[in-house]
């Protein structure tokens, strides 16, 4: 018999779930590492008689405990691993019928935007960009078919805050349902399915994963009906995670709490120090208490992250910071232990058209770090070294 977690009616804590996983251990050797079943296929013991694994594009051992983990972290009845938080993304789409309508948050990840707009509004589907920050805005983009609101929360790379359970209410009176990619906070600090959401979604490329050596991605949720459609459509489409990349996943999620915190506090102090840099122009972080959802934040979240972006004044500094900085990696993607930093302009945001971008903020001056787990005062000296290369006059 498998034993599980949530057979108790106390369960442990996030930060026990994250270290020992849905499983007390593997049932036939005792294993402490959960196995890597690098197996496409199973045996049957007769006809019609089935272990509960057939074939591995529907169900695999080693991404079953991954599931049932992340389900456990995100307090859902069931997750689903994808081969990429796209892969995730693109199979909730998927659930919809050509005529619906989906609101969707401004800036959000530029992969996101390019699905949705550029393949899926050739189907039929329609999308409108709002600042679902702004509630007023959100109830504005309403009409009589939307059947879905999509959020990044905190939003990407702006770090706007939306409230999910009003989200969740407000499309819920139509009948709707409301996803939220929680991959910038991770479920160690936001649990939207607790607040309404009806469905989260994770790349488990970023924090999850943490170390920046595999993509994943999840969905979480609790509908029983939604989760077979969606194992159906993961099924069909064959874009699941493979044996290798769910251990590398679990193995990697172990360390969550002690990463998430760690890379939290170095976040407030980098983001601290570069507030007063008179090179910098605004530095956008959810933990500083004068940001316009603090206590949003402190409501529905367990702690803010470790995402910053900032307006350097010169957009002249833009390259020479990218190239001096030696510690902290020129890279995209976030969540990981190493810091690193994005221009979204030309990265991440690149696929979102000129003036939507603009409209949201990302513009040539903004920088994105991705703070990790190293000494902060070594990343704080690595950004003062480069914002000493920079010349020009300074500002005020
Ligand atoms: C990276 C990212 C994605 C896409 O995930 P992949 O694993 O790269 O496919 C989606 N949403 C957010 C917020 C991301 O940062």
């Amino acid at each position: 018999m498998e034993k599980t977690y949530r057979e108790k009616p106390h369960g442990p804590s996030l930060d026990t779930l994250t270290v020992r996983g849905a499983s007390l251990s593997e049932p036939h050797t005792g294993a402490i590492s959960t196995p890597i079943y690098q197996s496409s296929t199973f045996r049957h013991p007769e006809l019609f008689v089935s272990t509960g694994f057939d074939y591995s594009r529907g169900n695999n051992p080693t991404r079953k405990e991954l599931e049932q983990t992340l389900a456990l972290l995100e307090q859902g009845r069931y997750a689903l691993a994808f081969a990429s938080g796209m892969g995730a993304i693109s199979a909730i789409i998927k659930l919809y019928q050509p005529g619906d309508h989906l609101i969707v948050s401004e800036d959000l990840y530029g992969g996101t935007y390019r699905l949705f707009n550029e393949y899926y509004g050739r189907y039929g589907f329609s999308f409108s960009w709002v600042d679902t920050s702004d509630f007023a805005r959100l109830e504005a983009a309403l009409r009589p078919e939307t059947k879905g609101i999509f959020i990044e929360t905190p939003s990407n790379p702006m770090m706007k805050v939306t409230d999910i359970q009003r989200c969740a209410e407000l499309i819920h009176c139509q009948g709707g349902s409301l996803i939220v990619d929680n991959t910038l906070l991770s479920p160690y600090f936001q649990n939207p399915l607790s607040l309404g959401a009806d469905m989260v979604v994770h790349s488990g490329t970023k924090y999850l994963n943490g170390h920046n050596d595999t993509l994943s991605g999840f969905i979480a949720l609790s509908d029983s009906a939604l989760e077979s459609s969606l194992r159906e459509i993961q099924k069909s489409e064959g874009a699941t995670l493979s044996p290798f990349d769910a251990w590398l996943t679990l193995r990697g999620m172990k360390t969550l709490a002690v990463r998430m915190q760690k890379a939290e506090r170095n976040a407030l102090g980098i983001a601290t120090w570069l507030r007063e840099h008179p090179r910098v122009e605004r530095v956008f972080f959810t933990g500083f208490p004068d940001h316009p959802q603090y206590a949003l934040s402190c409501a529905q979240t367990r702690g803010f992250g470790s995402m910053i972006s900032f307006y350097v004044k010169d957009p002249k500094d833009v390259p020479v910071l990218l190239k001096e900085v030696s510690l902290i990696l020129f890279a995209e993607s976030l969540g990981g232990v190493e810091t690193l930093i994005t221009y979204p302009l030309v990265q991440t945001h690149s696929a979102i058209p000129e003036a939507m971008r603009l409209a949201a903020g990302v513009n040539d001056r903004l920088l994105r770090l991705s703070v990790g787990i190293e000494d902060p005062s070594d990343l704080i000296a690595d950004l003062a070294a480069a914002f000493a290369r920079c010349s020009g006059e300074q500002g005020s």
